[in-house]
């Protein structure tokens, strides 16, 4: 019988799913990094989300390993290049999330833009702070949108139905919204970020991007940590330049250092943990593509 760890939460219906397609499947969704060192070989496939990393030195005795999948976008959690040299394959479920994360990119603009977060903090503070809360509102605004893949593209549909310009900079693909990054910075009043994190994104945003953004324009990461140089944002955030940030990834998660907790605590950053991908919709997806994915291995 085929035997399968789940190492990271994963829909209950996938799971029920899994065994009645006659796999042996083991939940330990709390397992420790050591404690899988430790189980890994027993089973043919693992299943892990974004907490469990896969590095190198956990796949050194492979045993019967020969698939990982990774419910969710990146499989920057995972060493990829030696797990292929050990035969094993990795796969990802990259669409399922998209429009959680996009619609999560959406809210977070609408709550910039209106002040959401802050309104509702003063509210329950026993604050009646209207006159500080003038918004703006996003018809008629330029959204601009680094990274146009799956999830970049399906926020530009929904902003343009609001009456939101769109542009966007992605240099691997080809689409008549690109523009370069200059460009987009000097013309977005919000910009979003839906690009992976590499050596090449790596602080993609800094002091120099920051400068060249709009006075008054709005930061959305909900892509990767390390996009964005948070210290630079911190800068461009107290002098005003740019008005307001709102983030679902950080460096650090959970955030650890001063400098971060400082960066979050602004009034005008709006901080989620990671939510992108949490929705019930979202796990539901995820969970379905695990279990395909589970079949067709048993079927090749
Ligand atoms: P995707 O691969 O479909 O799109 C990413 C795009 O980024 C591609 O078109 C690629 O060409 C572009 N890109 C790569 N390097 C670039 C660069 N230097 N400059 C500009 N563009 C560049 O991926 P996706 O499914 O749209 O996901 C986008 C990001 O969202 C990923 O980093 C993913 O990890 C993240 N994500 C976050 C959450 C969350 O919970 N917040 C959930 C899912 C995905």
């Amino acid at each position: 019988m085929v035997k399968v760890l789940i190492c990271d939460s994963v829909d209950a219906q996938a799971v029920d799913a899994m065994r009645a397609a006659g796999v042996e499947v083991d939940v330990r969704d709390t397992i420790t990094l050591d404690e899988l060192g430790q189980v890994i070989g027993e089973y043919d496939g693992i299943v892990v989300r974004s907490r469990t990393k896969v590095r190198a030195p956990l796949l050194q005795n492979p045993g019967n390993l020969k698939l990982i999948i990774r419910g969710g976008v990146g499989v920057d959690s995972i060493d990829v290049e030696v797990a292929e040299s050990k035969g094993i394959k990795v796969i990802n479920t990259p669409n399922a999330s998209s429009n959680a994360v996009a619609e999560l990119a959406l809210g977070m603009m609408f709550s910039l833009a209106r002040s959401l977060a802050w309104a509702d903090a003063t509210m329950k503070a026993g604050k009646w702070e209207k006159k500080k809360l003038e918004g703006v509102e996003l018809a008629g605004k330029t959204l601009g949108i680094i990274g146009y893949g799956r999830i970049g593209r399906m926020l530009a549909e929904k902003a343009r139905a609001l009456g939101m310009t769109v542009v966007a900079y992605d240099p691997y693909i080809d689409s008549p919204d690109l523009i370069s990054l200059d460009e987009l910075l000097s013309v977005a009043d919000y910009v979003s970020l839906h690009i992976p994190h590499t050596p090449e994104t790596h602080n993609l945003l800094g002091a120099v991007q920051f400068a060249k953004m709009k006075p008054g324009a709005r930061l959305i990461n909900a892509a990767r940590g390390g996009t964005v140089d948070e210290d630079a944002l911190y800068a461009a955030l107290t002098t005003g330049h740019l008005a307001g940030a709102a983030l679902d990834v950080f460096t650090e998660e959970p955030p650890q250092s001063e400098a971060l907790h400082k960066l979050i605590a602004l009034p005008q950053v709006i901080a989620t943990p990671h939510i992108g991908a949490a929705t019930v919709e979202a796990q539901e997806r995820i969970g379905g593509e695990i279990v395909k994915l589970v079949q067709e291995y048993l079927a090749a």
